[in-house]
């Protein structure tokens, strides 16, 4: 008698969870019956989530699963996970469908910590998805736009736009470095002085990029300096109102704050009974990946309390490890010990410029960046198929403005 399939149902169409059904599907088993349930029906392609605050396309950044499964053995559910119960192996999900598995796995994600200062989430723009990217960069032609069309009668101070943002570690650092140029350009293109805009990098370390090498920071802190990116360190925030920001022993009047500074894991893993999770809310896992408590339940990226989690490397590695261990749970063999990987760094800093760091070297400029294209471009051909790649690849040039100024409409 035909055996009925494992049940495999995976939560979050992002790194982790992609890389999963990608490796499971890999297997072309009849076995396996698939699901990947996801409340967006694309995948965020973070790392050039600052592009397109920058004008560029944001379809570099959104990558839709059904171009990433094609003809692949999964069926693809867009629903959002609102609870799970490891005990009956059940996933109850906002839209009243339930999923019963005999494994599951959840890459969720990351949301954005505030850290319950006063007024940040009100009032501050943050760079956590590309809604967020196109509203930030809407503000900002809205400033162009708003200052442009002010009389110059009033002092330089009250014309100043400052763009603050809270957070020098890569995104705050990235954003900052394309900011600085960017900012250029649209003064030039709605005829305001570019004297009149400032770039702000607030950091509450001694230094930027805290977790990198001080050798690194300090040719990136160069570099920024050289885009005119102001960088004021050991700052911490103290609270944000509608059109000023106040830091330890400085105040700023602006009405552009990012907040770059910090997430924390999913709401949703604190809700499943029986596991444990971390001071940061990650969940604790075993040598293989499995959530502490819940053997058929596995953890990936942002939500795993690993070594290197908070990055997508490493949930793409997670993801194939936790794919690696159901299928030998499946067949009864010894599970694989989850080894952290080491990640490499390729971060942009203004045009044609990024510092990486390939475990002990270091390169920086062009060659840093050309390092980088590299990267993108590996993940869209491991996700897609050759001609797609290369497609979403090429959107990375692409402009795509927000307003009438920068991006004229043909006439009628
Ligand atoms: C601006 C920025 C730049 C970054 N740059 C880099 C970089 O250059 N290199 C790097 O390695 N990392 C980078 N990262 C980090 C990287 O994006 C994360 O580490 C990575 O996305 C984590 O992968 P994940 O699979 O855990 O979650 P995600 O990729 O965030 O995927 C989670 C998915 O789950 C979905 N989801 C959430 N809740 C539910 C639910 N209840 N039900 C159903 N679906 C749900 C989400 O919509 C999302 O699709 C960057 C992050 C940001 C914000």
């Amino acid at each position: 008698m035909a055996k009925n399939p494992s049940r495999i149902v995976i939560v979050g169409g992002g790194f982790g969870g992609v890389s999963c059904a990608l490796a499971l599907a890999s297997r072309c088993s009849p076995n396996l019956a698939i699901t990947l349930i996801s409340d967006k029906p694309h995948l965020e392609y973070t790392a050039a989530l600052y592009r397109v605050v920058a004008g560029r396309s944001p379809l570099e950044v959104c990558i839709p699963l059904r171009d990433i499964i094609g003809d692949l053995p999964i069926e693809c559910v867009r629903d959002t996970a609102a609870s799970i119960d490891p005990a009956k192996r059940t996933i109850q999900c906002t839209s009243g469908s339930a999923y019963s598995y005999d494994y599951a796995v959840l890459g969720l994600g990351s949301k954005i910590a505030y850290f319950g200062i006063p007024g940040m989430q009100e009032y501050s723009f943050n760079l956590k998805s590309i809604s967020a990217a196109i509203r930030l960069q809407r503000h900002l032609h809205e400033m162009f736009e708003q200052t442009a069309a002010r009389n110059d009668d009033r002092d330089d101070d009250a014309r100043r736009m400052r763009m603050v943002i809270v957070g020098a570690g890569a995104s705050g650092v990235e954003l900052a470095g394309e900011l600085a140029s960017y900012l250029r350009i649209l003064s030039e293109k709605h005829h305001v002085s570019k004297d009149f805009v400032d770039v702000d990098l607030i950091e509450a370390s001694p230094r930027i990029l805290p977790p990198f090498p001080a050798t690194v920071a300090r040719r990136v802190e160069q570099r920024l300096k050289e885009l005119g990116v102001n960088i004021y360190a050991n700052r911490t925030m103290v609270r944000e109102e509608l059109q000023e920001v106040i830091l330890k022993g400085m105040t700023i009047k602006t009405e552009t704050v990012v907040w770059t500074a910090g997430v924390k894991a999913h709401d949703l893993y604190a809700l499943i009974p029986g596991i444990e999770t971390d001071k940061k809310g990650r969940v604790v896992v075993d040598e293989y990946l499995r959530a502490k408590g819940a053997d058929h339940l596995f953890i990936v990226g942002d939500g795993a309390a690993t070594k290197y989690s908070g990055m997508a490397q490493t949930a793409i590695h997670d993801g194939m490890v936790a794919a690696e261990n159901i299928i030998r749970s499946i067949n009864g063999a010894a599970l694989a010990v989850y080894h952290p990987k080491q990640p490499y760094y390729a971060l942009p800093v203004g045009p044609r410029w990024a510092a990486a760091i390939v475990g002990p070297v270091h390169v920086y400029g062009y060659g840093g960046w050309i390092l980088r294209r590299i990267a993108d471009l590996r993940y869209f051909l491991n996700v897609l198929p050759v001609t797609k790649a290369f497609r979403v690849f090429r959107e990375g040039r692409s402009i795509c403005e927000v307003c009438d100024v920068c991006s004229p409409q043909p006439p009628p």
